[in-house]
């Protein structure tokens, strides 16, 4: 393989750029050309592609985002729209692809494969969902931000005594609800995994008031139900003073952390080395500290569960 692309698709994350840095890089280290295209699948369509060298990935490993750019492409999911879009690879003599992105891009990518199309995916998405891998590049950074966030809201709710709902990101799974309310000492965690009922919450926060508490911190995982809606049922039922944060896209964005920066540019390496070997059809998770290789029909059709020690343990620890 003599010339490869990298593109980032779908919803972006932190660490986007840390993996195309390391991708460039380590393609320039074995003397392989590399493209970037522009916007995801909309740009392969389009042919908006640049070649990029070492100097051209200069200055953005700290940068949230991505300076490819990303979009959503509905011509993408049709085979018309592939189509051209390996055409335009083909054009420029593109072999192999390296794709960051969440399930919807991966799943893309596999059908470009059909076309003949050698692809390695890396998991790029905030939400920690892609099963094969414990981290997903994007989460530690976005769990970061919510945890700052419950920090901050902590120290207010405490001064008035009230409840405070912040609302985070997680439509489907609540691993960013559980890893941030179990770092900043929620003491209820509310996720789409565990069903609850706002009867039981409200009985919860009056019963930790009459153990003492001054104050409560509920973190709720925008795929459990609204935070505002809860908070109203709250304040009604048992009139403790109740507000209300929804931290929505700030999660997305900000520099990346140490451990997405890592995970990133490890990931992108072995990325490299697997598609120069004509490796194609994985997705480079990260597991037990080490980089694997996962067949990419697992990663995008096996669904990743919480971890219920996690759980377990947040319950513990809110009493
Ligand atoms: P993410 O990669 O973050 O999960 P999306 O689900 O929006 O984000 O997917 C990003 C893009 O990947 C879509 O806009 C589309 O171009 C492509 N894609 C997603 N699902 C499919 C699919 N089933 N078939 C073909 N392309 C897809």
């Amino acid at each position: 393989m003599k010339k490869i692309a990298v593109i980032t698709s779908g919803g972006d994350c932190p660490g986007m750029n840390a993996a195309i840095r390391a991708v460039v890089r380590v393609a320039m280290a074995n003397q392989i050309e590399v493209w970037g295209i522009k916007n995801g699948y909309a740009g392969m369509i389009a042919n908006d592609m640049t070649q990029l060298d070492s100097r051209s990935v200069g200055d953005i490993i700290h940068k949230g985002g991505t300076f490819l750019g990303t979009a959503r492409s509905e011509e993408f999911k049709t085979l018309t729209g592939r189509q051209k879009a390996v055409a335009n690879l083909q054009a420029h003599g593109i072999e192999g692809l390296v794709v960051i992105g969440g399930d919807g891009s991966l799943t893309g990518a596999k059908l470009l494969a059909e076309l003949g199309i050698k692809f390695v995916g890396l998991p790029g998405t905030i939400d920690n969902d892609i099963w094969g891998t414990d981290y997903t590049i994007g989460f530690d950074t976005a769990v970061n931000t919510a945890l700052d966030a419950i920090n901050k809201l902590r120290d207010t709710a405490s001064a008035h005594g009230r409840v405070m709902l912040v609302e985070v990101m997680g439509r489907a799974c609540g691993w960013i609800a559980l890893t941030a309310g179990l770092a900043g000492g929620a003491e209820i965690i509310l996720i789409p995994e565990q069903p609850f009922s706002s009867e039981n919450i409200c009985r919860q926060l009056l019963e930790s008031r009459a153990k003492g508490k001054q104050y409560s911190i509920v973190v709720v995982a925008e795929g459990a139900g609204s935070a505002i809606d809860l908070g109203k049922v709250i304040s009604a039922k048992t009139g403790l003073e109740t507000r209300v944060s929804v931290l929505g896209h700030i999660q997305r964005g900000g520099a990346p952390t140490v451990s997405d920066r890592l995970l990133a540019s490890r990931l992108a390496e072995r990325a490299v080395r697997d598609l120069l070997q004509g490796k194609s059809d994985i997705m480079i998770g990260y597991r037990n500290n080490q980089c694997v290789e996962v067949p990419i029909t697992d990663a995008i059709s096996k669904k990743k569960d919480i971890d219920p020690e996690l759980y377990r343990l947040s319950d513990v620890l809110s009493q």
